[in-house]
Order: structure tokens, then sequence, then C-alpha cells
């Protein structure tokens, strides 16, 4: 372990400070899910390492191949680097880019400016997984070592706490107090300067030539920069009271980070520094909630296969046939149920990209609770459209939801219109998504088939109960 939660690769034989030529020193900071400079120990442990330094990012086959890259995060990721190169090149270096098998094109990056190590974030999925065994073999095959950051993704790393005997807590409440209870590490500053050897790089990819398909129309602009201007309008405003209106859908009350937590532009850990040190209920309430991200995390790390197999067996009724449900999934996935508030959150979804909390665990309700639809296929869903769209947050959301995951009351369901009466009481959330209802006011929009009005919009696919 290094100091303050960095972690050592094996080192297998690796080159000596000066390079493989022995001229110079370089490392490599391979940038995944950190696309930022600041409180980047990635980019910190390269940069300690040598006096220059390769920042890369390889557009990795493999993400794409896993049908991972899709157009509204694809979009997000091409303003992250764009907004990553331009710090760079603002402290005398740039962003080296590379194309194809992460493996083989970091491994050739570094032989070809001789670096003795590269610096990687430890990530959770089994693919981030596979990933860093891949590297760290080939590169000591070449004589060259891999150096492994805690600390990067989350704010604890997995596997830091755990129940006695067990490699993972199962239920949030006793992984928060003892989440709650560690020193993490001091915050990193970004560099001032950053040396960047000779070497060839690829273009910086575009939206279009990360992914084909449009993206959503209302998408939130990527970036270091964009989540700098998105975290100070929240502190000085809506973080206070975050406590009581996290949960209104209307309100648009939460932070809107995720996107930016997803690709790493900002660091869960200065997002908890800067909470703690701002103090008050609301800040309380958003630090438990980066807790929660931290929790899936540590699941997911110790149970890879929890992305696509049930974390464990449900309880309640058995999933039904999805080919005799199409035309139910069809409704769903397009916002036309004709449960107001179920369509709304799903509408806000292609249009934004992103869904209130609230609405993400009144729509998984009604597709896995009510239809009995496998959690997995809203889950595909979420991940084709969402920007933060993240394997351990979303299928061990469906999974909680579902009631196949960490719910301790698995059997609970959700009932839309209860749902619409306490978290959009007036309607305006209804209103603001679904337009053929927006001429009906106040809370009667929740309930159209009870009014007398020719209304453009589904009746309910199921009975309102
Ligand atoms: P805030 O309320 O401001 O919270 C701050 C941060 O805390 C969030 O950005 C997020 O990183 C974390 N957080 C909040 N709630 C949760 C939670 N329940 N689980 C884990 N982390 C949380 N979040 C994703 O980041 N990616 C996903 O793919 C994703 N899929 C979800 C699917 C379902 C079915 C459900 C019920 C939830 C999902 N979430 C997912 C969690 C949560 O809905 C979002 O993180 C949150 O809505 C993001 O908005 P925000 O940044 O304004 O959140």
């Amino acid at each position: 372990k290094e100091a303050k939660g960095g972690k050592s690769a094996k080192h297998e034989g690796g080159k000596g400070a000066n390079g493989a030529n022995g001229a110079r020193a370089v490392s490599v900071a391979l940038f995944t899910a950190d696309l930022r400079l600041r409180d980047n120990p990635v980019l910190h442990g390269a940069l300690r390492d040598a006096p220059e330094v390769v920042p890369l990012f390889v557009v990795d086959d493999g993400v794409r191949a896993a049908g991972f890259r899709v157009p509204n995060r694809a979009a997000f990721l091409a303003d992250c680097l764009a907004d990553l190169d331009a710090a760079l090149r603002e402290r005398g270096g740039r962003l080296v880019v590379a194309r194809g098998d992460v493996v083989a094109e970091t491994c050739r990056v570094a032989a070809a400016v001789g670096a003795a190590t590269v610096h990687l974030a430890a990530d959770v999925s089994g693919y981030a997984a596979r990933r860093e065994e891949r590297l760290r073999v080939a590169l000591a095959a070449d004589g060259r070592r891999l150096t492994v950051h805690d600390g990067t993704v989350t704010a604890v790393p997995p596997g830091a706490i755990a129940p006695q005997g067990k490699d993972h807590f199962a239920v949030f409440s006793p992984y928060f107090r003892r989440w709650d209870a560690m020193s993490l590490r001091d915050v990193l500053r970004a560099p001032r300067t950053v040396r960047v050897p000779e070497v060839r790089s690829a273009r910086l990819p575009t939206a279009p030539g990360l992914a084909s398909g449009t993206p959503s129309p209302g998408l939130p602009e990527g970036g270091e920069s964009a989540a700098r201007r998105r975290l100070r309008a929240w502190e000085r405003g809506p973080l206070d009271a975050y406590a009581d209106r996290h949960d209104d859908l209307a309100g648009d009350a939460t932070s809107r980070l995720s996107p930016y937590l997803h690709f790493g532009c900002v660091s869960a850990n200065e997002l908890v520094h800067r909470a703690r040190r701002h103090g008050g209920a609301g800040a309380d309430a958003f630090v438990r909630q980066l807790a929660w991200r931290d929790f899936h995390h540590q699941v997911l790390a110790a149970r890879p296969d929890a992305a696509h197999r049930d974390y464990r067996d449900r309880r309640s009724e058995p999933w039904r046939n999805t080919d005799a449900l199409a035309g139910a999934v069809t409704a769903w996935r397009e916002g036309r149920t004709g449960f107001p508030v179920v369509d709304a959150a799903m509408r806000q979804l292609a249009h934004e990209g992103w869904m209130h909390n609230r609405g993400r665990l009144l729509v998984a309700s009604f597709l896995t609770k009510t239809l009995n639809v496998h959690w997995r296929v809203g889950a595909r869903h979420f991940l084709d459209l969402l920007v933060d769209g993240d394997l351990a947050n979303n299928q061990l959301n469906w999974q909680w939801v579902a009631g196949t995951g960490n719910d301790t009351r698995p059997n609970r369901v959700l009932n839309p219109l209860s749902q619409a009466r306490r978290f959009d009481p007036r309607g305006d959330y209804v209103r603001r998504w679904v337009p053929e209802l927006a001429g009906i006011e106040g809370r009667a929009v929740h309930r159209p088939w009870r009014l007398d009005a020719d209304l453009d919009y589904p009746d309910p696919i199921v009975e309102p109960w």
C-alpha cells in the first residue's frame, strides 16, 4: 500500500527510474474513470514518479464491444476529453489519445517513450479487474510495472472495510457507520505543469466517432470545468435544503453531479471533504448518498457477477415472460404506460439522459414489481440512455428495487399514485414532461382516466390500484 490509500501493484522486474533506455524518466498516467486534474491520485502518482508523464486515454474497443459506449455517454465523454486536453495544454502538456485494445495500446505507448511505470485507478467491474490483470502481466513481460491507485474512483476503497469474516457489506446501515468513521486521504491539488514527451497521438475523439446514434437533446455538458461550475452552484444554494427537498420531483433539488462522478470529472473523495466542511443537515444527507455510491461499488467489487445475475433469490412473484409483455415494456420505455408520473420520468430520461432518483425508484418498481419484468430489461434500457449509466450503481440499484439486491425489505412495491401524491403533490413534474396533460390543473393530473376530457393520452396498461 502506498501512503494514504494508494496501492502498489506487484513489481515484476520493473525498469529503473531512468526508463527503458536509461536516457530519461517517463511514466504513463492511464486515464479511465478519472478524467480530471484535481484530486487525481493516478496523475499525481505518475508525476511523482518521473519528470515527464504521458497522460494517456485509450478509446477502448472492449468498452464499445460490450455495448457500453452509447450516444449520450459518448457525447459526454468527448466533452470530458476535450476539457482534459485543454487543461493539460494550459499546463504545458496535452492529452495523448490512442485507439484499440487498451492493454496493447498502453504497452505500445509505454515502450515508445521508455516508461518504467504505468499508473491506473483501481476500479470494480469484472472488466476493470481483467484489464488491470492483463495490463500487469503484459507490462511485466516487457520489464515495466503497473501501479494501481485505490481511492480514485470511490471515496473509501472497496474492501477497505468489511464485516468480520466477510468480503463485503450486504446491508447499507452497518456499512455506513464504518464508512463514516473512516479518515479519507487529503485532497490532491491539480499539477501546475505537466511535461509530456514526444509521442504519437490520435486526434481527440468526437461524439459520433465514439458511438453512432443521436444523443438526447437536453444532455449536460461534460468535463472537469463543467463539473466545477455545477459544484460551486450546488454548494452556494441547493445543498443546504437537500435533506428536505431531495425527493421533490418537480423541485429538481439534487446535485446532478452523477455524470461527473461517473466519468471522474470530480472525485467522490473531494465531494465528501467539501460537504463535511460545509456542514449542516443538507450536507450530511448528501454525504450519505455518496456513501451509497461507495456501497454499491464494494458490492460489485466482491461480486462482479451481480452486474448480470441476481445477487440473491427473489422471494416475491416470479418474473413473467417478457415476450408476452412486449407491448407493456415498449409502453414503459416510451413513457406511454398511462400512469402520468411513470411516463413523466421515462420521458425525462429520453430527453435529458438523466432521471431524478425518485423517478428511477418508481419506474423500476413499476417494471419489476407491477409488471414483473426482469430487472435486466430495465437496467439495459437505463444503460442505453443514462449519461451517468454506471455498472455498479445502475445494476445494483435495479436489483435493490427488484428485490434481488441489498434492500432489507425486498418485497415492497411502490404504488405510482401514492408516489405521485407524495413527491409531485401539485403535479408540476407531470405537466413539465407530459405535454398532453399540461392543461390539467393540480393533482388531478395524476389520474387522467377519471376526467371527462378528450385527451390524446393512453389508458393505464394495468388496472390502477
Ligand atoms: P444526488 O441526490 O445529488 O446525490 C449525490 C450523489 O450520490 C449522486 O451523484 C450519486 O453519485 C450518489 N448517489 C445518490 N443516490 C444514490 C444511490 N441510490 N445509489 C448510488 N449512488 C447514489 N446512479 C448513477 O450514478 N448511475 C446509475 O446508472 C444509476 N442507476 C440507477 C438506477 C436505479 C433503478 C436507481 C433507483 C438509482 C440509480 N442511480 C444511479 C442512483 C441515483 O438515482 C443517482 O445517482 C442520482 O439520481 C443522481 O442524481 P444526483 O447526482 O442529482 O444525485
